[in-house]
């Protein structure tokens, strides 16, 4: 479903994607771990293209990443992506938040986005709330609002970049849980993630980067129990 191949990204003299080699499956869910600094957003940024590569090749379903144009807009519309920050929409109601992908990019109809919008706002467990604006909820609300929003586009692929980081901690499992429910039901994710627990619960696949390097590429159990590298050893040894 994502194939990276030979990418390089360099920011100045930076190198911070070497040699990237990665091939996820449909229905795989990749957790992405690594110290500050190794090349984890910017990875999931090459993804959709937020970050261009200097070098190699990115594919999502066959198709190879557009650099521009309408191609790109179809193209970012498969890849779901969550942030630490929500972006919601201030002053676009919960509702109108979910609806505005659908009926502006995909060109949906208004009855039809907002059927959509409320089938995914029951999903996330949050319908009550659709008539709302974002500062009248709580952040594992709106965390949750904008996992709705990314998925009314029906992507093919969700990307989550330490989606949890910015919530209280109370309001942390209400997201996850969201999160594994997506896994369950088969969607391909690339995680970042600080939660220990969800990445051995929920990941198929580890991935650790360390210096802009895949260093370490394996099961979470195999991962975690038995890491080869000394970067992860030393990685894991602060965390846990
Ligand atoms: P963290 O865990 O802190 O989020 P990360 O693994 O996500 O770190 P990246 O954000 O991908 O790391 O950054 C990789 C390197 O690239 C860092 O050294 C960072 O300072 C640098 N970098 C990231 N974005 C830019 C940019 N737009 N311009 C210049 N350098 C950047
Ligand atoms: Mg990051």
């Amino acid at each position: 479903m994502i194939a990276m191949h030979g990418v390089q990204k360099h920011f100045g003299d930076l190198h911070v994607l070497r040699d990237i080699e990665l091939d996820v499956p449909a229905g795989q869910v990749v957790i992405v771990l690594g110290p500050s600094g190794s090349g984890k957003s910017t990875l999931c940024r090459t993804i959709n293209r937020l970050e261009p590569v200097d070098e190699g090749t990115i594919a999502v379903d066959g198709n190879p990443l557009p650099s521009e144009g309408k191609a790109l807009a179809a193209l970012r519309a498969d890849v779901g992506m969550v942030f630490q920050s929500f972006n919601l929409f201030a002053h676009k109601t919960i509702r109108e938040n979910v609806m505005l992908g659908p009926t502006k990019v995909r060109k949906a109809k208004k009855e039809e986005a907002e059927k959509t919008a409320q089938r995914l706002l029951e999903r996330v467990g949050i319908a009550n709330q659709a008539d709302k604006y974002p500062a009248q909820l709580s952040g594992g609300q709106q965390q949750r609002v904008a996992i709705a929003r990314a998925l009314a586009m029906n992507p093919k692929v969700m990307l989550f970049d330490e989606p949890t980081s910015a919530l209280d901690p109370e309001m942390v499992n209400e997201v996850l849980d969201v999160m594994t429910s997506l896994a369950k039901e088969g969607m391909t994710m690339v995680v970042v993630t600080h939660e220990m627990g969800f990445a051995r619960r929920a990941g198929d696949r580890v991935i650790f980067m360390a210096d802009g390097q895949i260093v370490e590429d394996t099961d979470p159990e195999t991962f975690f129990t038995a890491p080869k590298s000394d970067r992860a050893k030393d990685f894991l040894g602060k965390i846990l």
